[in-house]
């Protein structure tokens, strides 16, 4: 099932630079949020507090209704125990630019690596595994190492391994911006066939034209702040807000 988000104030400070400045923002359940921006203007930090893997000055994220990392006792929130925040990053999938797989597993190992953590029997995360890596256009790779593949290849091991646990929410972080351009294509068609399963996602992309094409909502965030937002075509094409328009102008 996938799970709408609430963004509420969402405050993050490094070193006295405040970062993200009071971040308001909803995604859907199964709809489709495509994030653009400046460097530096936050989108990864935004991305990273969604599932607690960086913990925000004020403010708060809900997923599925629940506050995460947080709970709610009286008018304060208190931090989950490791488990429990364990337990909802399980529901959030995440793929980075990077890919972040390990080096040292084949590709079935490496998509087995959350599910086993969550208490999936072997056999069960192997053929989930299997069926995974067939999803993104990889049958019978499953003994395959990093090393051996291409990075559009890593990127596809790295989008089964996100969805292995079943998430509500799967986040992307600019996942095709380390790829030969060659190799973009075939990544963006992966999560495009996802973007149909009804599955709640937020992308970090600078591919406009894709943005275009499959997200429900266009978010530019600029400095720390949601600077504008609608449907891709009013942003990108009749945004009120003159950085925005100039952001979109030059990245196209
Ligand atoms: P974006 O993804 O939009 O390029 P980021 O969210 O990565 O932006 O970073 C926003 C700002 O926060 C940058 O100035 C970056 O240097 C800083 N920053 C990000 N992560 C950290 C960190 N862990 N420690 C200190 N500064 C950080
Ligand atoms: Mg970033």
């Amino acid at each position: 099932m996938s799970a709408g988000v609430r963004i509420r104030n969402l405050h993050k400070t490094y070193g006295g630079r405040e970062v993200l400045r009071g971040i308001d923002l909803d995604l859907p359940a199964g709809s489709v949020t495509a994030i653009i921006g400046p460097s530096g203007s936050g989108k990864s930090t935004l991305l990273r507090c969604i599932n607690h893997l960086e913990r925000p000055d004020a403010g708060y994220v809900e997923v599925g209704g629940e506050v995460i990392g947080y709970r709610v006792d009286g008018d304060r929130l208190r931090e989950r125990s490791p488990r429990e925040i364990a337990r909802q990053r399980a529901r959030i999938g995440m793929v980075f630019q990077q890919f972040n797989l390990f080096g040292h597993r084949t590709a079935a190992q490496n998509i087995m690596e959350g599910q086993l953590a969550a208490g999936i029997p072997s056999t069960t995360a192997r053929a989930t595994a299997t069926r995974l890596l067939a999803r993104v256009g990889l049958e019978g790779r499953d003994g395959a190492y990093p090393a051996h593949l291409s990075g559009g290849q890593q990127q596809r091991v790295a989008i089964a391994r996100a969805l292995a646990t079943d998430p509500a929410l799967i986040l992307f972080d600019e996942p095709t911006s380390a790829l030969d351009p060659e190799l973009v294509g075939e990544v963006l068609a992966v999560i495009k066939e996802l973007a149909t399963t009804g599955i709640t996602m937020a992308i970090v992309t600078h591919e406009i034209g894709f943005a275009r094409e499959v997200a429900d909502q266009l978010v530019f965030i600029d400095e720390g702040r949601v600077a504008a937002i609608g449907a891709p075509d009013e942003v990108l094409d009749h945004s009120a807000n003159d950085r925005a328009r100039a952001f979109v102008a030059a990245v196209l």
